[in-house]
Order: structure tokens, then C-alpha cells, then sequence
């Protein structure tokens, strides 16, 4: 732990640490591997808020903010920092009518500079036959438009959200895109969420209330009974866990 860094700040919380505290942007080597595990090791458990603080002081317009829309806690710590950040949005085409509305709710609220991204193909369902397939083309293409020309991105990933999530770094080198990706809600549980979302009165997915606890593409996300996990209803009937933007 560097001197200096906030030990553990309040998860959920807004900034409260001067963000001179914070690692020095400029004694980061630009794209350099180690110093951004460094950076990680030093924000590791450091507040939401401070992370976020870090990374856009650090890379500026060179971060990109991707979110998925399933909630706004993300967008609102951020915005709560950098109003002003941009914001993406994958619209795999396949969306539930009621996130595209979801979408809109919370443009409005922020008035957010939003940049939303579609697949190179029209809609051809090769989630039936090819889900990996379909993913790559909806998602991590997409993706990849995104996050050109940038050095790093940031995501809404938590460890909570699954097994295949429980190692997510605060700030890790992302090797197969070369570069750095953030994750400041990494160590918020669900509860977490839940007391964020309440205490600062976001606007809830209304798919929520309808028993889908994680939303995805409509042909691969079914509610799911209470108690369950949450994630148990993306690709239901399929082993297939994660859509690869993550891999
Ligand atoms: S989640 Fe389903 S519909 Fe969406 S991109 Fe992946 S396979 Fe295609």
C-alpha cells in the first residue's frame, strides 16, 4: 500500500479523499504493465469514487466507460467525478425493449455523452446455433471499435456476480487488448448495490421487479426464482457463462 492512498474507502461512497492523495498520474509509465499493477496493488481497496478519480485524471479522454445498463450505480459514481465522461453502450440488437427504454431513462437523467455501438451484421439469431459465435460479433467486436485508439476502459464487474468474476482486480493490465481496465465497484457486493441504488434514489431496471436479477440479450436471459443465483439465467439451457468481453 503506497503512502498516501486511502486505505478503504466507504463502498458506495462519494469521493471523499483528496484526490492529490492518490497516485500520481504522472509517475505512471504510459501502457507500461507493471506500473499499472502497481497502481492496482496501491487502489485495491481503495473507494469507488477514488478509483474513478484516479483513472480519469490519469488517462482522460483515453478511457472509456462501457456500461451495460442492467443499473446505473456505475454512471452515477462516475458521473459524480467526471460528468462529462463518455459512456458506451453495446446494443447487441437484441436487447430487451425495456433495457433500450432503460437506456434512455438514464441518457435523460445524466444527460450523458453517450456512444452506443452495433454489430457489423443484421440480426441473423446464430444465437440459436452459435451463442459464442453471436457474442463475438454483437459484443466483443463491438467492443473493439470502442476501445481503439484508447488506453484504458472501465466496467461495472464485481467479484459478487459470479465465480468466473470472483478474482476481478480493482485495476488490472488487460493483456489481450494491451490495455488498462478498471473495475471500480470490484469489491461491492449485492447488498452494496442495493443500499447505493436506494441512497441516492437511481432508477431501477424494470426488468428487476420482473425476477431478472442479471440482464442480458432477451434470447439469452430468463428470470430466475428468488434465492437462486442471480446469474443462473444467462444462457440458461447453454454451460456458457460469460459473453467473452470479460475472457
Ligand atoms: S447474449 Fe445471446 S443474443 Fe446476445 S450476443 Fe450473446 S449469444 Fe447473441
Amino acid at each position: 500500500m503506497a503512502a498516501g492512498v486511502p486505505r478503504a474507502g466507504r463502498i458506495g461512497g462519494v469521493l471523499t479523499a483528496a484526490t492529490a492523495t492518490l497516485p500520481s498520474p504522472a509517475g505512471i509509465a504510459a501502457g507500461d504493465r507493471a506500473e499499472c499493477e502497481r497502481a492496482g496493488a496501491d487502489l485495491a481497496h481503495a473507494g469507488a469514487s477514488d478509483v474513478v478519480a484516479w483513472a480519469t485524471a490519469r488517462f482522460g479522454h483515453d478511457l472509456v466507460v462501457t456500461a451495460s445498463f442492467q443499473d446505473c450505480v456505475l454512471i452515477d459514481v462516475v458521473w459524480r467525478v467526471r460528468p462529462d465522461i463518455q459512456v458506451v453502450f453495446l446494443d447487441t440488437q437484441y436487447h430487451f425493449s425495456q433495457t433500450l427504454a432503460y437506456v434512455e431513462r438514464v441518457r435523460r437523467r445524466y444527460d450523458l455523452d453517450l456512444r452506443v455501438l452495433r454489430p457489423l451484421a443484421r440480426p441473423d439469431e446464430a444465437w440459436r446455433t452459435d451463442p459464442d459465435g453471436c457474442c463475438r460479433t454483437r459484443k466483443v467486436e463491438p467492443l473493439r471499435r470502442a476501445l481503439a485508439g484508447r488506453r484504458a476502459w472501465m466496467t461495472g464487474l464485481r467479484r459478487a456476480q459470479s465465480p468466473s468474476r470472483a478474482d476481478t482486480p480493482v485495476v488490472a493490465w488487460d493483456a489481450a487488448r494491451q490495455l488498462v481496465k478498471v473495475n471500480p465497484l470490484a469489491g461491492w457486493g449485492d447488498g452494496d448495490v442495493q443500499r447505493y441504488v436506494q441512497r441516492h434514489r437511481l432508477p431501477v431496471h424494470p426488468l428487476r421487479a420482473r425476477g431478472y436479477p442479471s440482464i442480458g440479450c432477451w434470447p439469452c436471459t430468463r428470470a430466475v426464482d428468488e434465492g437462486n443465483d442471480p446469474r443462473a439465467g444467462r444462457w440458461p439451457d447453454r454451460s456458457k457463462t460469460e459473453c467473452g468481453m470479460h475472457a
